[in-house]
């Protein structure tokens, strides 16, 4: 979802916030107007979520505006996956929950302009073995919904970046495995997970199709498989809309 913003009197905008349920959407200027994008997780709840936007204005005066969007439910598919013992391990909550506060600092500033053009390309090619939202059990325990897409393919096929941007992180995590972050700007990041290697650096800014790596199967995996993320801040929405059609700022 976009939420755009803009001054409905002569008076300039001083101060912009937003809530969608427990979220504060990032708003930046385009020419006249501001502009946020909006993620759902997989796991929101069928029903009302309420969107408030204020806006505050030089020399005073402040002006909310508040909507109902209706989250419909949509069923995802269930998933049991078994994990061999060596692996099991990785299944510690202190390791999860270190490696998830490591990637969402990486998750937390973005550059304020729009980097990506047009839509996104699929990563790997490969088959598409579980698709976005899935409801995982590991050796018969809830572990959650699955955040991205995996494309299995033999280890070695190259990845490439899914559209221009800039390497946030690059650097080898236990659970992720060799991990790349890729900042598109506007609080939109890609991740790449599982890779045997990494051919980009941090600070690096890569063009959509370069290839930043190649599919491996490191990390906490069952086979060789590209792990793939879009994430808008710290949520991850569903990879494949965006290679369908154009994100309309
Ligand atoms: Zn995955």
């Amino acid at each position: 979802m976009v939420i755009t913003a803009k001054s409905d009197t002569a008076r300039e905008i001083a101060h912009l916030s937003a809530t969608v349920g427990a979220q504060h959407p990032v708003f930046f200027q385009i020419g006249e107007v501001y502009k946020a994008l909006v993620g759902l997780r997989a796991g929101t709840r069928p029903g009302a979520v309420p969107v408030s936007v204020k806006v505050g204005y030089e020399g005073g005066g402040e002006k909310t505006a508040t909507v109902q969007l209706r989250v419909a439910s949509r069923l995802f598919p269930t998933q049991h996956l078994r994990i061999s013992p060596s692996k099991a391990g990785l299944m510690e909550a202190g390791l999860l929950e270190r490696e998830r506060i490591l990637l969402y600092s990486h998750l937390t500033s973005t550059r304020a302009q729009p980097l990506w053009k047009g839509k996104f390309l699929v990563p790997a090619s490969g088959r598409n073995t579980s698709s976005f939202g899935r409801r995982r059990y590991v050796n018969g325990k809830w572990w959650g919904q699955h955040s991205g897409a995996d494309i299995a393919c033999s280890a070695g096929t190259r990845v490439v970046a899914d559209n221009d941007g800039v390497v946030v992180l690059a650097e080898k995590l236990k659970m992720r495995g060799n991990t790349i972050v890729i900042d598109h700007g506007f609080n939109l990041f890609t991740l790449y997970n599982h890779l045997s290697g990494i051919q980009v650096r941090e600070g690096e800014s890569v063009k959509k199709g370069q290839v930043v790596g190649r599919v491996g199967a490191t990390g906490f995996v069952t086979g060789p498989h590209l792990h793939w993320e879009i994430r808008v801040g710290v949520i991850p929405v569903n990879p494949w809309s965006w290679t369908k059609s154009e994100v309309p700022l």
